[in-house]
């Protein structure tokens, strides 16, 4: 029989129970059982929803509290010493303290910072970075795989414990040493892991799911061979104390490619294939395959929210099923669920055929149980499931809602030189000074100011009809008026609105945007308790009218200082949207770089003087393996200058990058040709510097000297320190001085004197220069 799996499940649950649960418990209002009650909860909803959809192979531990990563730290004992931990098993207190840093005392001295959270590979999903010490010893620490697994038996549900592997832990992590061998805890850790293996087939776990994601990378001659040997060494240990226990390894988020042979011939029972993001692997794994070898084909997309094609599944699953036999075959999800919103009948407010072309973590898990019957009991059994499918594809397909006449007329028509400026940088320089006239070293900021409760109050009354247009335009108004005065009031050089009209930078324009869907619950995780709800771009993009335009024409109206427009770039829309997958990236790229440019070009004429596009997400948008990023930097690179290059000379187009290292991409930076770029830089701030002076980086740029993540308000002399700091690497004629990403989440009462501040340092540096 065919077995029917997925990799992992949402775990906020379908109207976020576990975010409110979380949150309750950090403010003191339910106790650590209540909290673990409700978490029980959910885990047995999820169970349940899988069992009674069908599926076979259904994964537990794949829940967690906070973070899987995390919960592999906790596993194996692996608490940095600042977390006081005295060893035994790790406490709720020491893990939420390693997740959120540790309170501070009265007197702050025991303030001790989360760890470090980073991207989980190019997804939006953020995990706390293990560190490793030199001698790094492990033990195990936790019993929440066992625990779990027991949950489920209890309930008469036999799952499939999921386990981080220990080569992608240690790959994903950071050593506390530099120089240190990243693998070199490997001889220490797999004991742990096999003690774990151990337990889970005493606790009567038939298969033990172990996530390798670090084998879709550009691995070295050395990770491979550690690899070869872990696995050996697991399985010897596996066939001497549990011979009863199987091992599906997981891959996903892309291809093995070199590494392919080497996962076929680990001692392993099943390697699970991400069929979405790399098909043509397929051919290779059946073909090269050993014969205790079972395939999962993951083909129902894990990372994106669209229905899947019937058909086309069950042809390709056919041909595994013929090659393999239907004992050797699973078929899944091609990756953790994680990633997409629970339920898409929870969105009411789509209408049928609309929500007909989606599949959320629910229906996903349906229709997978549905083509595993069909492949082990024959297609009639769900011939009117396959009569639906067909006909919701085909409306998707011919759909006047997504395919726009005139949308693609004007991508056909885009040429190179759209995409070019007139001039060169030093003469559109000369240009734009003649009316901006800004001293040395300008000083701004990155556009969002602080978004209080009454911001989100009147948004949220706003949106539920509670408050009319008038009032709430009024409100908006006065506060940008106030954002205006108060920038005046501190002495910046070059003002920005504030962006209170938005609550999150690619939602706002999703709602103006045709072609893309909000959605009601379609929450995703992002760390912890936090969630994004990405819009959908589901069609032609087109700009039906103007967005920001009056915004930023009525804060111009307010001062005679400029003030910068704050656009959104088409990289960071698609990017943080969920991407229809019946055209290429790089074309709907195109379509939203169209609509962009012409607000672009409706600010210009508003008399709009500087424009800043954000693309903080150009970054994350790399491919994972080396070889594909110059396809990829070359049209999104093409589509950030699309929107931004139509400009004249004297308009100052501003881009701001962040939540990444930019230090190996300077000649990338440099092609996108923007006037300004404001960099986040806090994290490798010396590498960039040194990077930039090499590349002799020729146009303006903003190195944030703010950190904007610290509540901390630094001094004048803090500020004066690090400005002079810079200013010893990059001349002063091509240097701005701004925080290093938006205000947002910030407090008035630390961002004033934290502006004044950076404002007082400048004017010092600068009549001392
Ligand atoms: N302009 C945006 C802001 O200031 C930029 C946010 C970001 O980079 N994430 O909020
Ligand atoms: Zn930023």
């Amino acid at each position: 029989m065919v077995q029917a799996m997925i990799p992992g499940y949402p775990r906020l649950g379908a109207r976020r129970e576990l975010k409110k649960a979380l949150e309750q418990f950090w403010s003191g209002r339910i106790t650590e059982t209540e909290l673990l009650e409700q978490a029980s909860t959910l885990r047995k909803q999820r169970w349940q929803l899988q069992h009674q959809s069908g599926l076979t192979h259904i994964p537990s531990n794949d829940f967690s509290l906070y973070d899987h990563v995390l919960d592999t730290i906790a596993l194996v004992g692996a608490v940095p010493r600042r977390y006081q931990w005295n060893g035994g098993l790790v406490d709720l207190h020491t893990y939420f303290a390693m997740a959120r840093g540790m309170e501070k005392d009265m007197d702050q001295a025991n303030a001790v910072p989360a760890m470090e959270m980073t991207k989980w590979f190019d997804t939006n999903y953020h995990y706390i970075v293990p560190e490793f010490e030199p001698g790094q010893a492990f033990h195990l620490a936790s019993r929440k795989p066992v625990e779990e697994f027991l949950e489920a038996k209890a309930l008469g549900i036999q799952t499939c414990p999921v386990l981080l592997g220990p080569l992608s832990f240690l790959l994903l992590g950071k050593t506390t040493q530099s120089g240190m061998n990243q693998l070199a805890p490997l001889d220490a850790l797999l004991p742990v892991y096999e003690e774990i293996l151990q337990a889970l087939a005493q606790a009567g776990a038939e298969w033990v799911q172990i996530d390798e994601p670090c084998l879709v990378l550009d691995l070295d001659e050395a990770t491979r061979a550690a690899y070869r040997s872990a696995y050996t060494r697991l399985a010897a240990q596996r066939a001497a104390q549990a011979p009863s226990l199987r091992i599906l390894l997981a891959t996903y988020f892309g291809d093995l490619r070199e590494n392919l042979p080497l996962a076929l011939q680990l001692p392993i029972d099943a390697l699970h294939l991400d069929l979405v993001r790399a098909p043509e692997q397929l051919e290779e794994a059946l073909a090269q395959a050993p014969s205790s070898l079972s395939l999962s084909l993951g083909l129902v997309d894990g990372r994106n929210i669209w229905l899947t094609d019937f058909e086309h599944v069950l042809t390709v699953a056919s041909q595994a099923v013929q090659a393999l036999g239907t004992e050797r075959v699973l078929l899944g999800a091609s990756c953790s669920l994680l990633h997409v919103p629970i339920d898409a009948m929870q969105e009411t407010h789509l209408d049928e055929e609309m929500r007909s072309w989606l599949a959320f973590a629910r229906q996903k898990v349906e229709e997978i149980s549905l083509l595993t019957r069909a492949l082990n009991e024959g297609r009639e059994t769900i011939e009117s499931a396959l009569l639906a499918n067909r006909q919701a594809l085909e409306s998707r397909r011919s759909s006047t809602r997504i395919h726009k006449m005139e949308v693609a007329r004007d991508v056909q028509a885009i040429t190179e030189q759209m995409a070019q400026r007139s001039q060169p940088y030093h003469v559109r320089k000369e240009r734009q000074q003649a009316g901006l006239k800004l001293p040395l070293l300008p000083t701004t900021t990155l556009g969002s100011y602080p978004q209080t409760a009454d911001v989100r109050a009147a948004r949220a009354a706003y949106k539920s009809h509670k408050m009319d247009q008038n009032s709430y335009e009024a409100f908006l108004k006065q506060g940008i008026e106030e954002v205006i005065r108060f920038q005046e009031e501190a002495g910046l050089d070059m003002l920005v609105h504030g962006e209170v009209e938005r609550g999150d930078m690619v939602e706002y324009f999703g709602e103006y945007l045709t072609g893309m869907l909000l959605t009601q619950h379609g929450w995703v995780q992002s760390y912890g308790s936090r969630a994004v709800r990405p819009p959908i771009i589901y069609g032609d993009v087109a700009r039906p009218g103007q967005i920001t335009v009056e915004w930023s024409r009525f804060a111009q109206s307010l001062t005679a200082r400029p003030v910068r427009g704050m656009l959104t770039g088409p990289v960071t829309i698609m990017q943080w949207s969920f991407v229809r997958d019946d055209q290429p990236r790089s074309e709907t790229c195109k379509q939203i770089a169209l609509a962009i440019r012409e607000e672009v070009l409706d600010l210009e004429a508003a008399g709009i003087r500087a424009i800043q596009i954000d693309e903080p997400a150009l970054r994350e948008g790399f491919p994972l393996h080396h070889a594909d990023w110059q396809e990829y930097l070359s049209w999104a690179i093409f589509c950030f200058r699309l929107a931004a290059n139509g400009v004249r000379d004297e308009t100052q187009i501003h881009t701001h990058l962040c939540y990444s290292k930019f230090d190996d991409i300077v000649p990338e930076i440099a092609s996108m040709d923007a006037d300004v770029v404001l960099i986040e830089a806090s994290r490798s701030q010396f590498d960039l510097l040194e990077a930039l002076r090499a590349y002799r980086y020729p146009n303006g740029i903003g190195l944030g000297i703010y950190d904007v993540h610290s509540p901390h308000v630094p001094t004048t002399q803090d500020f004066d320190e690090k400005l002079r700091l810079v200013l010893q690497i990059l001349p002063s004629e091509q240097l701005w001085v701004n925080p290093d990403c938006g205000l947002k989440t910030r407090k008035w009462e630390e961002v004033k004197p934290a502006l004044k501040h950076m404002v007082s340092a400048t004017q010092q540096v600068r009549s001392s220069l």
